[in-house]
């Protein structure tokens, strides 16, 4: 079998986006379909593919790379050298979101090929995985966090997720982009939310790299640890590493890191032998699902946690296939009050996610990603490439 084609499909999206605690008016984002054919008639997809996954669409210029520049390279080629076309990738220097949708696109299009959710091709561990509920930043004030957590325990989550206030100022109300702390605000907000929760459920809290200081790392930290947090996510900017090496001989509370650093399982290998986190993190768009798979075998041989980062098809499928001791917990958001979660999107009939009142979400079966799409509504919609 030979790859004949590769497109990218951009169309149109309504969405109502979601900033500093408000729901604003109805806008309109680009969603693309990565969609590889081959000469035997098989095709496989992956939705999306720039910052947030799933729900973003690849920009103009990641479209042409992929279109001019990636598809040379893989017509001829046998869809299912995954492996080959992956190194290939690496070697040429491919931006790491662009390597991971085709490397998705190509696991999508085998387990079509025989006609399994992707999960049973990689290897079933699971067909449910614990969800957290993973918050907006600068959701509300501590008490607004506080009783949004509790209408999460009410549901079933049995774990929630604080991102706190960043880039935003929560005494003046205002934006604030200049990666500033505010961790006096922070935590009372951690304070609120477990005076509400009670023990019984699971606390984490992630700051995406925004404290200025390690200093700031260091206090908020020793809170979380009076207060029982389970993880402590990317408190610093990735790129001081030794800061993070410190910060882990410091505290107890698990440093979870590093998300967003560039470099696939390769960066994370290292933080790992230099003690630089206590449980890895990483998401199908560094790497692809060859990446996170190779990953959660080095954690697994290691004793440290992987826990996989963002929602979405590709990411579930990959927790489907690892361990519960591995990787543990699935992050379901971003949620807020307001946000409407649980309906699909117009160009899916069903979301990937849906959880159940004991906190579970289930795996998608429907064969490859589980991708259920509404063509009508993509071909309706399809707008010009360089939209
Ligand atoms: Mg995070």
């Amino acid at each position: 079998m030979k790859i004949t084609d590769l497109q990218v499909i951009p169309f149109r999206v309504p969405y109502r986006p979601y900033r500093h605690g408000r729901l604003l008016d109805e806008a309109v984002r680009i969603q693309t379909l990565t969609c590889i054919q081959t000469d035997e008639g098989l095709e496989g997809y992956y939705l999306g593919g720039d910052n947030h996954g799933d729900l973003e669409g690849l920009l103009p210029d990641d479209r042409r790379t992929l279109e001019y520049n990636l598809k040379p390279m893989l017509l001829g080629q046998d869809p299912f050298d995954r492996e080959k076309i992956w190194h290939w990738m690496w070697t040429r220097n491919i931006k790491e979101n662009l390597l991971s949708v085709v490397d998705m696109v190509l696991w999508d299009l085998q387990a079509r090929a025989y006609d399994l959710p992707l999960y049973k091709l990689l290897g079933g561990a699971r067909d449910k995985v614990k969800a957290y509920a993973s918050t907006y930043p600068a959701m509300a004030s501590p008490e607004g966090y506080a009783a949004h957590a509790l209408a999460c325990k009410e549901q079933g989550y049995t774990h929630y997720k604080i991102h706190p206030y960043y880039f935003y100022d929560p005494v003046t109300g205002q934006p604030d982009r200049g990666r500033p702390s505010h961790i006096a605000e922070d935590i009372a907000a951690c304070r609120a939310i477990r005076e509400a929760v009670g023990d019984d459920m699971v606390l984490s809290f992630d700051v995406w790299g925004t404290y200025r200081t390690y200093e700031d790392a260091v206090k908020v930290g020793r809170e979380l640890e009076l207060l029982g947090y389970y993880w402590y996510e990317h408190p610093m900017p990735e790129y001081r590493v030794q800061a993070y090496v410190k910060l882990c001989q410091e505290l107890t509370i698990p440093v979870l890191s590093p998300e967003i650093a560039a470099g696939s399982l390769y960066t994370r290998a290292d933080w790992i032998l230099r003690g630089a986190s206590d449980m890895s993190r990483i998401d199908v768009l560094r790497g692809g699902i060859t990446g996170v798979k190779k990953l959660a075998a080095i954690c697994e041989a290691f004793g440290v946690r992987c826990e996989i980062h963002m929602s979405g098809f590709a990411n579930l499928q990959c927790l489907g296939a690892i361990s519960e001791d591995v990787s543990e917990y699935y992050e379901r958001g971003l949620v807020a009050p307001e946000v409407d979660y649980d309906t699909p999107p117009p160009y899916l009939r069903a979301i990937c996610d849906p959880m159940d009142d004991q906190g579970y979400v289930h795996l998608p079966q429907a064969p490859g990603m589980g991708y259920e799409f509404v063509w009508d509504y993509i071909w309706e919609n399809r707008v010009a490439d360089d939209d």
